[in-house]
């Protein structure tokens, strides 16, 4: 096979995607937060994977999960620290509604999301079917 041929294929596949909005969706798994004590500060192991994976900025998600628990956070490499011993459950249903409030767009079902500040407002702007839905 040459390679323009390769080329023509790979087009039309991305073509296809790109158009295809009803086809299946590809869900995030979130990975189960690596939480441990120490002292009366939480450590959260594998902090970072987050951001990443919900292509969101660290210092917003980090901002997010210390509000929704009332405390304190900082970034420390991989890894985030809370003052205050809090539980795993908290942080996976935390990340599970930031997921679902702010990175999945509702009227597709689709991650591949931005969001965008409109004078005092946030939207969500969906990448795949171009759909705008304010955050709460
Ligand atoms: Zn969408």
């Amino acid at each position: 096979m040459d390679s323009s041929y390769e080329q023509l294929l790979k087009r039309l596949r991305e073509g296809l995607g790109a158009s295809d909005v009803k086809g299946p969706v590809e869900r995030i798994e979130l990975p189960e937060p690596q939480i441990y004590w120490l002292g009366r500060k939480t450590i959260f192991r594998n902090f970072m994977e987050y951001p990443r994976i919900l292509r969101r900025d660290p210092d917003k998600v980090l901002m997010y999960l210390a509000k929704e628990l009332a405390t304190a956070a900082s970034l420390d490499g991989e890894r985030a620290i809370f003052i205050g011993r809090k539980d795993k459950g908290s942080f996976s249903a935390l990340l599970n509604r930031y997921m679902k409030e702010r990175v999945v767009c509702p009227i597709c079902g689709r991650p591949d999301t931005h969001t965008e500040k409109e004078k005092r407002l946030q939207f969500l702007v969906c990448e795949a079917c171009g759909a705008r839905s304010p955050i709460r």
